[in-house]
């Protein structure tokens, strides 16, 4: 399916039906209220805290002028309805993470995290200054979006089992959460794969409905609980090396900001991202240290085993390359990738593994 036949056959109706649906905009003494559904409950460590950031850095740049009036799943729509929310005008904007919406459209699954793609920093390099952000722009003018990543997870873990993976034959059957294009992968490794909204995890863990999961990250997942039902947590996952949250806005509301609101939500949301993922980076491994003194066995997967993933995800992004907007943005995010670590390799990369070897760590 091409971007046109796309449009034509869009569930959402294109952005005519969007406009004559748009809620009318909050006014109040020259003030301005964005309502903003998001993906997760309040609290949950990370995801609620990339959103909060925005909300006040966006009160504070603004002196009050422009405010964001969150809303968490169950308030106004569910956590994986906030995409059809504001592309319909039901509601300003969101905050959540685009791969939930690869059904939608494949290429949403760029603006997260694919497998064995880029880091948090590598995401930031294609997206400010190898084309992502106008691609982002692109894929929004199908859905009547102005996009914009506001945060940040960093690296996400493996995951949490009841039993290790010692082949990936162990994923065969596998009762498993993973949302995005990584869970594609491990359905072609034979596990049963859902995505189900962060605040309905713990349940669905604890009563049997999934045998494992992934959810963020050692920060994230103490805050959720998971150790208290699962025992096995492994480190280092393939499916979101650096995962961008997304904070995209109604284009008609966008269009409808004065250039100095619309520069305060960009700027904003960039100051999230740096500020929300150096919080989350320099809590993880205290995180994961109390994780370990309550029982958790920390491993990581076997060489194998990423070889397995590895097949898998080529075959998976090869699968959607019949889009000619998921091929462009592949296209696009391979380029600045290659180009971007090139050097990354030659210097963070091999000083780090230089500075374990010297220093041990
Ligand atoms: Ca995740």
């Amino acid at each position: 399916m091409d971007r046109r036949s796309f449009l034509k056959t869009s569930a959402f109706g294109g952005t005519a039906a969007a406009a004559t649906t748009l809620a009318a905009p909050a006014y109040a003494q020259g003030k301005r209220t964005l309502t903003m559904v998001q993906s997760w409950p309040r609290g949950f460590a990370v995801l609620d805290d990339a959103a909060s950031y925005m909300e006040k850095m966006v009160a504070d740049m603004s002196d009050g002028t422009l405010t964001i009036d969150k809303k968490a799943p169950g308030e106004l729509v569910g956590a994986l309805e906030v995409f059809d929310a504001v592309s319909s005008g039901q509601a300003d904007m969101y905050h959540s993470a685009d791969y939930y919406f690869i059904g939608q459209h494949p290429a949403y699954a760029y603006f997260t995290a694919v497998p064995f793609g880029g880091t948090a920093q590598e995401l930031t390099n294609w997206y400010y200054h190898g084309g992502g952000e106008q691609l982002h722009d692109e894929l929004g003018q199908i859905f009547n979006l102005k996009g914009l990543l506001a945060g940040n997870s960093g690296s996400q873990s493996g995951g949490w089992f009841r039993k290790e993976i010692n082949s990936a034959d162990d994923f065969n059957g596998l009762k498993f959460r993973m949302p995005g294009l990584g869970g594609k992968v491990l359905g072609k490794l034979g596990a049963s794969v859902q995505n189900i909204p962060g605040g309905e995890l713990y349940q669905a863990l604890s009563s049997g409905a999934l045998d494992g999961l992934e959810w963020v990250g050692p920060m994230a997942d103490e805050r959720a609980g998971f150790q208290e039902v699962a025992k096995i947590y492994y480190a280092a996952g393939f499916h979101e090396p650096g995962s961008g949250l997304a904070s995209s806005v109604n284009l008609d509301v966008w269009n409808d900001l004065s250039g100095q609101h619309q520069a305060i939500l960009r700027n904003a949301s960039m100051a999230t991202t740096h500020i929300q993922l150096s919080e989350t980076l320099s809590n993880n491994g205290a995180a994961l240290a109390r994780l370990q003194a309550q029982g958790v066995k920390v491993l990581q997967f076997s060489d194998d085993v990423w070889d397995a993933f590895g097949a898998a995800s080529a075959e998976v992004m090869d699968e959607n390359m019949g889009d000619s907007l998921f091929a462009d943005v592949r296209a696009s995010f391979e380029a600045s990738m290659a180009a971007s670590s090139s050097w990354i390799n030659k210097s963070d990369g091999y000083y780090v593994s230089q500075r374990n070897r010297v220093l041990g760590g």
